[in-house]
């Protein structure tokens, strides 16, 4: 019997099955596709999810096929007028890296699979399709046809996570309804490769808030780039991708013969959320769980912050014995941070699909006269969970600063637990706080760098309790704060690694 059987190997598989094979937990990967979805789909993640693949051990693969978006958006009105400009981030941010990358999904998808050949416990099988899954008391079977051989066979997991994405086997089992959060909106999604003549187009992100036809453009990587066009009432879909059409769209920027067509695909843009990511042994995570338009190109990040918070409890659950409701704080942590970013996607929709003439010049007015609080990136917090008081830290991820020797923060922390704080608050804490740190394999980290000591000081506090995915569980300005927060933590038993 596995510990894990993950349905699906898309990002959020693939990120699941690295994290939980680095705990060196028995991971079973089920895909039914022969290769990795060849279509258009995720072109940007944020620091936070470059900080996942650090902890999976990635960064420098993942570095290798992406670039840090550096140069902001501009959003520009019918006439090309730039009416705002979204300034761009520096090359590290709070996350130690930056805070947005461009990539092409497949190719990260790809080192995302060369990751988890490191590990001998986890077993992929693809082209094998899971038709049904029955819980149980003890374990979960799964129904298996491999689509090579056509057979049929059965295997079991103590738990499984459907991360099969938007049409998720999975969430029908669990008989979860989807709540809808209002925008449906069919987009064309067209990429090209540019040839060696083609013109210089820009590295910004460009929002084109035309009435007529509101497009985005983005410069992927390498010589990849795309426009997503939102299709108008009366479009035909097939005329729309057919090459004389695309290439009239692009036309004010690019001639047929300075780019190849790679892809040209109508999607319809869904933001929804699950209710109801956990029954007993069976759990949603990504597409499965939420879907998010992609103004904001949030989804696959929502994705991959679901596996980094599940992975985690389901070591501490299967490895040291910790009471499997923890995996309950999965749901409630997770759902109101998603759905924060997918109101604000819905949001920034409305404003950038304004098709009404004057809907739009009463938009581009507002944004002429600078109001920008809609594009500020939200940083909400967790919800009610593995977290400790009322402090507005709790809930929000911790820093990665360079510390004094050069190491990032991480690095020095390992994924468990850790508690960083001042020396003095240090002395003062019981000897059962050291007892449970010292048994359950807590990281103990006194605040002596500069770039720690910087942050304490920032916030007037004397120690900080990091959960393993990096988030805040509780701070303290006194060792019977620490006290109280070590005390609730989910550890007792967990052994270092
Ligand atoms: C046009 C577009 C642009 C986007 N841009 C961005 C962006 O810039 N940034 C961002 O963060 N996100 C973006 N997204 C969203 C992102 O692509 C998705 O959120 C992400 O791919 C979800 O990953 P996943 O692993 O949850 O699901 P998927 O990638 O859909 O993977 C699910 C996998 O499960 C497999 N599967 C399903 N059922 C079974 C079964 N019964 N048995 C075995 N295998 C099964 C499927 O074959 C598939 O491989 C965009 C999406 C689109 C469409």
């Amino acid at each position: 019997m596995f510990d894990v059987a993950i349905i699906g190997y898309g990002p959020a598989g693939a990120t699941l099955a690295n994290l939980l094979g680095q705990a060196g937990l028995s991971v079973l990967v089920l895909e039914k596709d022969a290769v990795i979805y060849p279509l258009p789909r995720a072109i940007h993640f944020d620091g936070e999810v470059m900080r996942i693949f650090q902890t999976a051990g990635l960064r420098a693969p993942v570095e290798a096929v992406c670039r840090p978006g550096l140069k902001g958006m501009h959003f520009v009105n019918a006439e090309g007028e730039a009416m705002l400009i979204r300034g761009g981030t520096a090359l590290r941010g709070p996350h130690g890296c930056a805070n947005n990358y461009y990539f092409h999904q497949p190719e990260l998808e790809q080192v995302l699979r060369q990751g988890v050949r490191r590990f001998d416990n986890v077993t992929v099988k693809l082209q094998h399709e899971v038709t049904h899954i029955t819980p149980a008391d003890e374990h979960v079977m799964l129904d298996i046809t491999d689509l090579v051989q056509h057979r049929k066979s059965q295997v079991q997991a103590r738990y499984v996570v459907g991360c099969d994405g938007a049409r998720s086997l999975m969430r029908k089992t669990l008989g979860t309804t989807m709540q809808d959060l209002g925008l449906h909106q069919p987009w064309l999604v067209f990429d090209v490769l540019l040839k060696a003549n083609a013109p210089t187009l820009p590295d910004h992100t460009v929002q084109h808030c035309d009435p007529e036809r509101p497009m985005t453009y983005c410069n992927v990587t390498g010589n990849r780039r795309r426009w997503e066009i939102m299709l108008m009432p009366g479009d035909d879909p097939t005329r729309m991708v057919a090459p004389e059409m695309l290439w009239q769209l692009v036309s004010p920027w690019l001639r047929p013969d300075q780019a190849e067509i790679e892809r040209a695909v109508i999607y319809t843009f869904h933001s929804l959320i699950a209710q109801g990511w956990r029954k007993g042994r069976l759990m949603l995570a990504g597409d499965a769980a939420h879907q998010t338009p992609p103004f904001l190109g949030q989804g696959m990040c929502a994705a991959l912050r679901d596996v980094s918070n599940l992975a985690w409890k389901l070591e501490a659950v299967l490895k040291a014995g910790v009471s499997d409701a923890l995996l309950d704080t999965y749901e409630s942590e997770r759902a109101p941070h998603v759905r924060a970013f997918i109101e604000l996607a819905v949001r920034l929709g409305d404003i950038i699909q304004a098709t009404d003439p004057a809907q739009a010049r009463e938009r581009d007015a507002r944004f002429k006269s600078g109001q920008p609080e809609i594009f500020e990136f939200p940083s909400p917090r967790l919800g009610p969970g593995v977290l400790s008081g009322n402090n507005p830290l709790v809930g929000q991820p911790f820093a990665q600063p360079e510390l004094d020797n050069g190491d990032l923060l991480d690095v020095r922390l390992g994924r468990r637990f850790a508690v960083i704080a001042r020396e003095a608050l240090l002395e003062g804490v019981s000897d059962e706080t050291r007892g449970i740190w010292s048994a359950s394999g807590v990281t103990l980290l006194p605040a002596c760098d500069a770039g720690l000591r910087e942050w304490f000081d920032q916030h007037g506090l004397g120690a900080v309790v990091l959960r393993p995915d990096r988030y805040i569980m509780g701070v303290a300005t006194s060792p019977g704060e620490l006290d109280a927060i070590t005390a609730s933590m989910p550890v007792a038993d967990l052994q270092p690694h």
